[in-house]
């Protein structure tokens, strides 16, 4: 069996009550099979980004875990499929998003798979929740440079 690793799961959700579907959503994921909650982050409240609809409720999770990475985002589909998830186009409003951000240190680039997530630090909806359970992962300068959007702590 694989050693443990550290994953990083950003979730959100703009569509219904969500903030009851992150709220379930952070439950769900400390419940999976050969996973543990290592940290969870406040919920933060954020204007949409490249998307639509009502504010967003977002916050960053850590587990460690053995899942393997491709595993785990099964694991994460699978759940936002239950949240009644629907793709109608790219960057559509969402009732749950969840998004691989790290698994330990790897670097993974598959046709559906990339890790570190390629756009986590252009949002502060990641980089405030995962400064507040893993500073040493975000600097004052990344913060600083997507400070300029709408979010706050609820
Ligand atoms: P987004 O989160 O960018 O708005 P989706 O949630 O619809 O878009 O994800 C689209 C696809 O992105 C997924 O089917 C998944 O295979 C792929 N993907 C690639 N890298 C990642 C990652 N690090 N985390 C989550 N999904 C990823
Ligand atoms: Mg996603």
């Amino acid at each position: 069996m694989r050693e443990p690793v550290i994953a990083t799961i950003g979730l959100g959700a703009n569509l219904g009550d969500a903030r009851q579907a992150v709220h379930e959503a952070m439950q769900a994921i400390a419940a999976w099979e050969y996973c543990q909650l290592h940290a969870a982050s406040p919920l933060y409240r954020s204007a949409p980004v490249d998307s639509s609809g009502p504010d967003y409720f977002n916050a960053v999770l850590q587990i460690s875990t053995r899942l393997s990475a491709p595993d785990l985002l099964a694991h994460m589909h699978q759940l936002e499929r239950g949240a009644g998830r629907e793709r109608p186009y790219r960057n559509a409003p969402r009732t749950l998003d969840l998004d691989l951000l790290l698994y330990g240190a790897a670097r993974i680039d598959s046709p559906t798979l990339t890790v570190p997530h390629p756009r986590m630090r252009q949002r502060a909806f990641v980089l405030r929740p995962l400064a507040d359970i893993a500073p040493a992962l975000v600097s004052a300068q990344a913060l600083q440079a997507v400070a300029n959007q709408e979010i706050e702590k609820v």
